[in-house]
């Protein structure tokens, strides 16, 4: 089956793979070839791809994934190969993030503070395992 990963700026994934697992808003699926027919919201997390047996790690933050005929499409704000992730970055954000969770000034905008640490988190993960 095949794979498209495609965010506002580029196509950051678009090969064939043997498996699939993603984060939907409802928990984490897979899907394997001929699989039937979804349409998921996503979640801030990380993708996996099985391809030539062998895992691979994407961030997806939100968006869609729609799988027909063994094509999935995954429409996405933001997508990264886990190889491609700048681990200082993340590692900064998130700190950024958590401190704005512990001083919660007149600012504070909590959706918005957990959205940014779980992309750090995601994009931590999805290093780590690459
Ligand atoms: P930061 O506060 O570090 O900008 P962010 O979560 O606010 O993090 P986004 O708005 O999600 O960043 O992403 C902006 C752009 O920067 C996107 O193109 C994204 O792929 C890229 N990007 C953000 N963080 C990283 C990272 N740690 N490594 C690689 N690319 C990143």
């Amino acid at each position: 089956m095949h794979l498209k990963i495609i965010t506002h700026e580029k196509v950051v994934f678009d090969e064939d793979v043997e498996e699939i697992y993603t984060k939907g808003t409802a928990g984490e699926f897979g899907i394997l070839p001929r699989h039937i027919p979804i349409m998921s919201a996503l979640d801030i997390g990380v993708t996996k791809v099985v391809q030539n047996g062998k895992p691979r790690y994407f961030t997806t933050m939100g968006g869609v994934l729609q799988f027909k005929d063994d094509e999935a499409v995954i429409l996405t704000p933001t997508a990264e190969d886990g190889k491609d992730i700048d681990v200082a970055r993340a590692k900064e954000a998130l700190a950024r993030a958590q401190a704005r969770l512990v001083e919660k000034n007149a600012e504070f905008d909590a959706k918005r503070t957990e959205a940014a640490i779980a992309r750090a988190l995601a994009r931590l993960k999805a290093n780590m395992n690459n």
